[in-house]
């Protein structure tokens, strides 16, 4: 099942998730609709709070843009280890459209349960430690344009609040044109 994506600036994107207690069938049928979402939405990662689940869930797949990937499931993951630095452009599901320069780490360690619940480590290069840097960011409230300047920050926030905007009058267009057609269909009898 495709779920709504929470775009920013939302309060449930600032909350810090909570740790995963068990991996069970709920929590697999959250990992199937979190990679089902991710795919719609053309991403190559998705955390659990973008979709309004406070829970450190992380869905990474980034083979349509880096060779020898596949979907990978972290929950409750933890960074164990980082080397090196990189600048990369980023993105994000939450900020549709919007895309600036962030400085990570080159290398990454995540330590992780998979979705059988079994611990797992994965040394993360490329796009995949930038992915996994990203996404265990959202677990802790954080978002890509916490790493930017307040101005530029602000300067995305209005257009996103535009976004947010329009969006909400489009649906509420559709909604009465629904309520139109319908009444014209009464008439009709
Ligand atoms: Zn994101």
């Amino acid at each position: 099942m495709i779920r709504d994506i929470v775009i920013w600036p939302d309060p449930i994107l600032k909350e810090v998730a909570k740790p995963v207690e068990r991996v069970d069938d709920a929590l697999r049928k959250l990992l199937d609709d979190m990679a089902e979402t991710m795919y719609a939405a053309d991403g190559v990662g998705l955390a659990a709070p973008q979709v309004a689940v406070l829970k450190r869930v992380i869905v990474i797949d980034t083979s349509p843009r880096q060779e020898g990937q596949r979907l990978i499931h972290l929950v409750n993951p933890e960074i164990v280890k980082t080397e090196g630095t990189t600048t990369y452009t980023e993105g994000c599901l939450s900020i549709p459209g919007e895309a600036e320069d962030v400085d990570r780490a080159d290398k990454v360690w995540v330590r992780a349960l998979d979705y059988h619940g079994k611990p797992f480590e994965l040394e993360c290069e490329g796009l995949l430690s930038i992915a996994v840097q990203h996404e265990c960011d959202h677990l802790q409230g954080t978002l890509f344009v916490d790493h930017l300047s307040s101005l530029k920050r602000e300067l995305i926030r209005r257009r996103m609040k535009k976004l947010k905007a329009d969006q909400a009058e489009e649906r509420a267009e559709k909604k009465a044109a629904q309520v139109k057609g319908a009444k014209r269909h009464e008439s009709a009898l």
